[in-house]
């Protein structure tokens, strides 16, 4: 405390030595005029300066300060506006890219839909439990248009739709699958080997026709999971058109020779001969019937064959009916399963009136009997697969009008 008052003192004193009473002598015209200032007036007026100097330098201050904010606040509002522009650039840039995946979202919806219905029809997909959990644990990542989460709304939106379109296309693609799975295990236990249809069909060779919609190609460019349907569409369209065609009906209702297909004794020049097709003895007349349905596209002899008759049933599957006494169809007729297209004979290198039936796959002679022996749940797919295609062939039909 003392110390501090005898801080304060000595300034005071140095301070009042500043100020001291001045007596100043002016002299004018001989007159000599005496003029004091005492201490007190120069306090009061250097009081009066210091003010004036520190309104001054306080508004010099804030003028400065001002204008240092103002540049502070330009500088930002010039920073926001380059950032909104930039906006406003990438959403325009964005705009665009919306437009075109709302296009490519909705013509792919058109290919579900289609597909959907083509295949499908009323039948609802199967739910795929194990699908949908497998989309809800992990969704599946949008590929083909990578959205920009800093996109406006309605882009999101898109992506949104997208991912469901996705998991639309999945369930199909389950679907097809697992009809396709079904058309292959009753194929291959037709005694046909599945992969090599689908193989053989898809390079156009071998014969077997899909009429595709023209749509080849069209699905790739919509994204891979399209590509993925369209080749599982294909293989169980093959594998199902496989299975109709299969002849797999009585092509007359008498026993078979279950053995005689294969290298037998030639009854004629009696030498080791490959038998290519299947005999079914019995009375002249016997009605034959068409094993598949199909269309006739031979009516008359062959060397060996004598009167013969020849059914298509696509795929590359064709049936030979030969050793006929009499025809009850024409070429280019086209024939049901179990319709009668000729009548039982012996023309030709026959011993006696019977049927020889052959199926010829792709050209090839192929054992008739597993075809003919099917089992009852082969034949429940195979009926099921007839109802599709023909479905499809109708729905085809009515598509072309
Ligand atoms: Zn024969």
């Amino acid at each position: 405390m003392s110390s501090q008052s005898t801080g304060l003192r000595h300034w005071r004193q140095r301070f009042n030595a500043l100020f001291q009473d001045h007596e100043i002598f002016i002299r004018t015209h001989g007159h000599v005029r005496f003029l004091r200032i005492s201490a007190v007036w120069q306090k009061r007026v250097a009081l009066i300066a210091g003010l004036v100097l520190f309104a001054w330098a306080g508004v010099t201050l804030s003028v400065f300060v001002n204008q240092l904010l103002t540049a502070g606040e330009r500088a930002e509002v010039a920073q926001k506006e380059a950032a909104a522009e930039a906006a406003e650039a990438r959403i325009a840039k964005y705009r665009d890219r919306v437009a075109e995946i709302a296009a490519d979202l909705d013509e792919r919806q058109a290919q579900l839909e289609d597909w959907q219905k083509t295949y499908f029809g009323n039948e609802a997909l199967p739910e795929g439990a194990k699908t949908d959990a497998a989309a809800a644990e992990a969704p599946k990542p949008v590929e083909t248009s990578a959205i920009d989460p800093r996109l406006p709304p309605e882009a999101q939106a898109l992506a949104r739709i997208e991912a469901r379109q996705e998991s639309l296309a999945a369930r199909l693609l389950a679907a097809v699958d697992a009809r396709a799975t079904k058309a292959e295990t009753a194929v291959a236990e037709l005694g046909l080997d599945p992969k090599s249809l689908v193989r053989k069909a898809s390079i156009g060779q071998g014969g077997p026709f899909i009429p595709w919609r023209g749509r080849t190609g069209r699905a790739s460019a919509l994204g891979k999971s399209f590509a993925a349907l369209e080749g599982a569409l294909f293989r169980m369209e093959v594998l199902e058109r496989t299975l109709v065609a299969i002849p797999s009906g009585q092509p007359a209702h008498v026993l078979m020779l279950s053995s005689s297909y294969g290298y037998r004794r030639d009854p004629f020049t009696g030498q080791s001969a490959m038998h290519s097709g299947l005999d079914f003895p019995g009375p002249l007349g016997t009605p034959i019937l068409a094993a598949a349905p199909g269309k006739v596209v031979f009516v008359g002899r062959r060397s060996g064959y004598g009167n013969v008759v020849e059914v298509d049933h696509g795929q590359g599957i064709l049936t030979r009916y030969a050793h006929l006494s009499g025809f009850t169809a024409k070429v280019g007729a086209q024939v049901t399963a179990g319709q009668q297209i000729a009548k039982m004979g012996s023309t030709g290198r026959s011993t006696g009136s019977h049927l020889h039936f052959e199926v010829r796959l792709n050209g090839v002679a192929v054992n008739p009997r597993r075809f003919l022996e099917a089992k009852a749940d082969v034949l429940e797919v195979k009926a099921d697969a007839r109802q599709r295609v023909h479905a499809l062939a109708a729905a085809a039909r009515a598509g072309a009008r």
